[in-house]
């Protein structure tokens, strides 16, 4: 076989868009709408089994050309990532972490039968969009506000037979997005109905791939009726703690021993997103709050949680994730039993508060760490 081009990023090819065809608009502008506000340009890469990957794209943002018959819209062969620029307090602008979401991405894309590409190139792509968007959509004006930037690869091969696209489209974009703010008194999680599991073992949910989320959407839908914001996601008869919505959940308590724990489900049985944000928490945590509370990942039920409740012995619990990034959860409902989680005076309890601030202090520049990577 004759060697396929990579991905790569250095022949990008640019064409400009007029840059007074989109505005930057206001936050409250942007909650209103029903249309995502994407920034002005995207990057587009095509791929084909027989020639690899073609020059990457940078353009104007617009409207993509698919067959009706691209496997993609039958099949979801498609995979996405999500992950955010940060206008920083020093004047900066930074990305947090994007090689985890580069090399998170290539593995959902192998696991879907999308192509493969060297993780270092698309996160060159994606420092590329943002050296070109960055400074109008994140301007120094506005520290503290962010874009949030989709990554996404889609099977294109316009044949309905059921096999690996031997077409595929990456496209990377970026959006606007106001701030979410934590709900106000903490996020109130709803355990899934009984009939209804969002991953399993030999499953996929491990892999950020659109077939993921889909279907999760129903049993949402239903909780937000009731009045609650996501669903704790339980796994098997005995009811394992693994997501909140597309967040991963922890929870802090004094163990039966009285040892004051992190709590978080393990990746080890590919049931759970390995996310950028609980994989910091656990470093972070693991280096800068040793000798005060353990880091544990292992598996935990909805039953430990009830019981230590029972006992007075859950400290806190959050949801972290890049969209809501670090959230205080304040209300879990399991089947008719309600949980309810301090948070503390200020909203959000001193081990939830100091992950939080340590995080988005490398975010925004107030601290310099590695994890943060300039533009
Ligand atoms: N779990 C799921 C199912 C998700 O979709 C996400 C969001 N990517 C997360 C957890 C959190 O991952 P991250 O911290 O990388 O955003």
């Amino acid at each position: 076989k004759p060697s396929l081009a990579s991905l790569d990023a250095s022949k990008l090819q640019v064409t400009l868009a007029d840059p007074t065809l989109r505005t930057v608009p206001d936050e409250v502008a942007a909650c209103t709408g029903t249309e995502t506000i994407c920034t002005d340009h995207m990057i587009t890469a095509s791929w084909s089994l027989a020639n690899g990957w073609a020059a990457p794209e940078l353009k104007p943002y617009g409207p993509l050309t698919l067959m009706p018959t691209a496997s993609v819209l039958h099949y979801a062969t498609e995979c996405f990532e999500g992950l955010k620029a940060y206008r920083g307090f020093d004047g900066k602008l930074r990305l947090f972490r994007p090689d985890c979401n580069a090399r998170r991405m290539l593995m959902s894309t192998l696991r879907i039968s999308l192509p493969g590409f060297e993780p270092e190139e698309l996160e060159k792509l994606i420092l590329e969009l943002m050296a070109v968007d960055g400074p109008k959509w994140l301007p120094k004006s506005r520290p503290g506000s962010f874009l949030y930037i989709r990554p996404a690869v889609i099977g294109t091969q316009p044949q309905l037979g059921v096999q690996a696209p031997k077409q595929a489209l990456l496209f990377i974009t970026a959006s606007f997005m106001p701030k979410m703010d934590a709900p106000a008194g903490g996020m109130k999680l709803h355990t899934n109905p009984e009939d209804m599991v969002r991953a399993w073992v030999g499953g996929f949910g491990y892999a950020k791939v659109g077939a993921n989320y889909g279907p999760s959407l129903l049993a949402t839908q239903e909780a937000r009726e009731r009045g609650f914001g996501q669903i704790l996601w339980l796994y098997g008869p005995e009811g394992y703690c693994t997501e909140a919505g597309a967040s991963n959940f922890f929870v802090v308590w004094r163990s039966k021993e009285g040892q004051l724990q992190l709590i978080t489900a393990p990746l080890d049985d590919k049931l759970i997103l390995d996310g950028v944000t609980r994989r910091s928490v656990v470093e972070l945590a693991r280096e800068r709050l040793q000798g005060e509370l353990e880091v544990v990942e292992r598996k935990y039920t909805i039953d430990e949680l009830l019981e230590a409740d029972k006992e007075g012995r859950i400290v806190e619990a959050f949801a972290a994730g890049t969209a809501y990034f670090i959230c205080p959860v304040s209300h879990i409902h399991h089947r008719g039993t309600d949980v309810l989680v301090p948070t503390g005076k200020s909203g959000a309890g001193q081990y939830t508060s100091k992950l939080k601030s340590w995080i988005s202090g490398i975010m925004y520049g107030n601290e310099q760490h590695p994890w943060g990577v300039v533009i």
